[in-house]
């Protein structure tokens, strides 16, 4: 289902990202983690999209198996950075053949292990040319990226959110956003978005915390605060005690997520890592302390 309709039938949604395996390993966890995680019935599921279209066959596969295997609707990311308009084409093509109706665009980033690599000369700067070209092509309801903390890259947050607002202008119908480990960053973020006059549903993000160095640099590439509360409730757990540090990134999903849901979003949406336990711990709690309906 468009997500635009969903949103005016069901709120608030659970939504889980994954992202496609690399080795026959990772490939055998995913499957169980996918099946562990379906359990809590997704609204649907988030499928990303490696850099430079490094995943483009695994992408297509794990939206596959998730949208025609398992039944579960798919919103695949499409990251453009690197590809030609053929590309782009051929990829969104591939997607309607699955039955896909929904795609978050995104820029991407030149790929990190790859310092040879060449982007096509045509290559699209910014997610507004990807939703440009997209747009009149496809029948797709499109979505965008936001980032409550303002993107990396931008010259201010005025300026990022100007960016936003061109976005939905040029036919993003939701926003999904980057995850925070502060709420306030999200509710100032779409206090500012609603003021701009960007009307579309923005999806909170969440991501587990359950291994320190992961979180230290994903949080630094990804531009999230790890936050002084957050922080002194790490500095509680012993370094050795996995079991304590995966209880205590349960309990302070749990609580981002209550008071999300609380305020009223639209739904929660969970960047799995492609890892059961901390997501499945926050949803369990989260029925169990009636906070969702069972
Ligand atoms: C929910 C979510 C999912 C993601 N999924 C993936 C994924 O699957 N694969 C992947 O590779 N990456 C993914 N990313 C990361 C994303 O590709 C990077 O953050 C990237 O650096 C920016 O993408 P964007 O679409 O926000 O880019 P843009 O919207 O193009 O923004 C990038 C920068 O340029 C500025 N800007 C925007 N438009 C213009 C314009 N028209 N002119 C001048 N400046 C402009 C913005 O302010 C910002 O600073 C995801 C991010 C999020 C939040």
């Amino acid at each position: 289902m468009r997500l635009s309709e969903l949103w005016q039938k069901k709120q608030p949604t659970i939504s889980l990202e994954f992202f496609p395996a690399r080795t026959p390993e990772a490939e055998e966890n995913l499957e169980r983690v996918i099946d562990q995680l379906i359990f809590f019935e997704p609204d649907f599921v988030g499928v990303t999209f490696g850099a430079g279209g490094s995943t483009r066959e695994g992408s297509r596969h794990l939206i596959d198996k998730i949208l025609n295997d398992k039944g579960f609707d798919v919103v695949p990311y499409f990251a453009g950075y690197g590809l030609g308009p053929d590309d782009i084409e051929a990829v969104l093509e591939s997607y309607q053949f699955l039955g896909v109706e929904n795609v978050l665009v995104v820029r991407g980033d030149p790929p990190h292990n790859q310092p040879n690599f060449q982007p096509h000369p045509e290559s699209m700067a910014h997610a507004t040319d990807l939703l440009d070209f997209i747009r009149p092509l496809f029948p797709f309801c499109l979505g965008a990226a936001g980032y409550p903390e303002g993107h990396s890259e931008a010259e201010s947050k005025e300026k990022d959110l100007e960016y936003l607002r061109m976005k939905v202008m040029k036919g993003a119908e939701f926003i999904i956003t980057n995850y925070f480990y502060d709420n306030q960053y999200y509710f100032d973020y779409v206090e500012r978005c609603r003021r701009l006059g960007i009307d579309v549903p923005i999806l909170p993000s969440i991501m587990p915390v359950f291994n320190v160095k992961m979180m230290e640099s994903l949080s630094k590439l990804c531009g999230a605060t790890i936050t002084p509360k957050l922080r002194a409730g790490l500095a509680d757990l012993s370094t050795t005690d996995k079991r304590a540090l995966l209880n205590f990134g349960i309990d302070f999903g749990f609580e981002q997520c209550k008071e999300l849901l609380q305020a009223g979003v639209p739904g929660i949406h969970f960047y799995t890592m492609d890892r059961s336990p901390s997501t499945a711990g926050i949803l369990a709690k989260l029925r169990r302390e009636g906070v969702l309906p069972c």
